[in-house]
């Protein structure tokens, strides 16, 4: 064997490796990395077989390299669907299978067997190929962009071109030899860039699947599980921020501290699982009033916290209204639950160079609601 070809190949089973190790360590990139580790171990095994000398190979080589082929491109697609969640379409990977299997023993007697089962190849290689750029086009241009999407594609498109040109020469010479100088079945250059292709779209793949898990990350740790609103700290991050464009642009927000009166009982009357969902039904009764610029954060068990940005007091104070009586109109499935709401409001002012100032003058005003009485709304500026 070529040094060359070893060393493209021993590539490969590194990168193969590289996948495993990862699927050990992030067991969360399991379905995307086995599929790439079985697509780089298959594409060394390629890289061994396809540039046999073609004077003189024995069909029986040549057969294993096209039909290696196949199995890469499988491979390459499942990635790309497993990415994003598709379903397996194993029928269809099992007739091309089958059709590669029919079209060799069909050609058992044919002189031309080497150059037709190269073709079939070469068809099948497009039907994939572009299937798997279409997926890709589908999904990872969506959340990824297109700059990723085309070096992640780059292989396949490169494979697209020289599977075509060698179908066209085949039926144009006859001959299956690609680099007539070596009388190679495959020219070396070609093997090289398409080595440095798909070391260019592992690294991609890496960055795509890390990119997910920070921002799932990123996400989970700004979210209220029970809610799926914003929790305490994404709300703080917020508040730093629109006391930051207020110190820029002069403009006031205003917030409101909400909390749930005597929400001990209905737990102790009707069970935790009840509370939770009279949470989530304040919750969303919440979010169905307030403005599409507006932020609505669980800000502890039974608080919330309400950022309204460019916002003056005498709005805060009806939206705040609104949002206290359509509460106290919920009606629950278990009839006799009723639920009100204690509201502090204040607005952020040019002294406000802290959050805890503002917090607490919401804070502040909440107190006052509960001490005069609950179910309703005061202001502290
Ligand atoms: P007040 O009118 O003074 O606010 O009375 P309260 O009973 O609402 O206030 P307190 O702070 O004494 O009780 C809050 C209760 O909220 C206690 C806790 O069991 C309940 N709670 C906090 N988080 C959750 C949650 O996630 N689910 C449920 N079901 N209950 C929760
Ligand atoms: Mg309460
Ligand atoms: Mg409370």
């Amino acid at each position: 064997m070529d040094k060359i070809v070893f060393f493209l190949a021993l590539q490969q089973f590194v990168y193969g490796i590289g996948w495993l190790v990862g699927i050990k360590l992030i067991p969360e990139i399991r379905s995307v990395g086995i599929w790439l580790s079985g697509f780089a171990f298959f594409s060394g095994l390629y890289f061994m077989a396809s540039p046999l000398n073609a004077v003189g190979v024995g069909f029986s080589h040549i057969w294993i390299a096209q039909f290696l082929i196949v199995v890469v491109m499988i491979m390459v697609r499942r990635a790309n669907e497993a990415l994003f969640f598709e379903p397996y379409r194993w029928k269809e990977d099992a007739g091309l299978i089958i059709f590669f299997g029919i079209i060799s023993v069909w050609t058992l007697s044919f002189s031309m067997r080497t150059s037709i089962i190269v073709m079939t190849v070469s068809f099948i290689v497009l039907w994939m190929g572009i299937r798997t750029v279409i997926i890709s086009y589908r999904s990872i241009v969506k959340e990824f962009g297109l700059t990723i999407t085309l070096l992640v594609n780059l292989p396949i498109l490169f494979f697209l071109l020289v599977k075509g040109a060698q179908a066209f020469a085949i039926i144009n010479h006859q001959t299956i030899i690609h680099d007539p100088d070596t009388g190679r079945l495959e020219s070396t250059w070609y093997l090289a860039l398409l080595l440095a292709l798909t070391g260019l779209m592992h690294v991609n793949y890496v960055v795509m699947l890390l990119k997910r898990l920070i921002q799932n990350l990123n996400k989970m740790s700004k979210t209220d599980v029970l809610t799926n609103i914003m929790n305490r700290r994404a709300a703080e991050e917020v508040l730093c921020h629109e006391i930051r464009e207020m110190v820029r642009d002069g403009i006031p927000f205003t917030v409101l501290m909400i909390d749930i009166d005597f929400f001990k009982s209905v737990n102790d009357r009707y069970g935790h699982a009840k509370g939770d969902e009279v949470l989530q039904s304040v919750c969303k009764c919440m979010r169905d009033t307030v403005r599409r610029n507006d932020y609505v954060a669980r800000f502890g068990g039974e608080e919330f916290l309400l950022i309204l940005p460019h916002t003056a007091l005498k709005q805060a104070v009806e939206l705040g209204e609104r949002i206290r009586q359509k509460v106290a109109d919920l009606r629950f499935d278990t009839e006799d639950i009723k639920i009100t709401i204690s509201i502090g409001v204040t607005q952020s002012n040019s002294d406000d160079s802290v959050m805890e100032n503002i917090l607490s003058r919401a804070d502040k005003a909440l107190y006052v609601s509960k001490e005069r009485g609950r179910n309703q709304l005061n202001i502290e500026i």
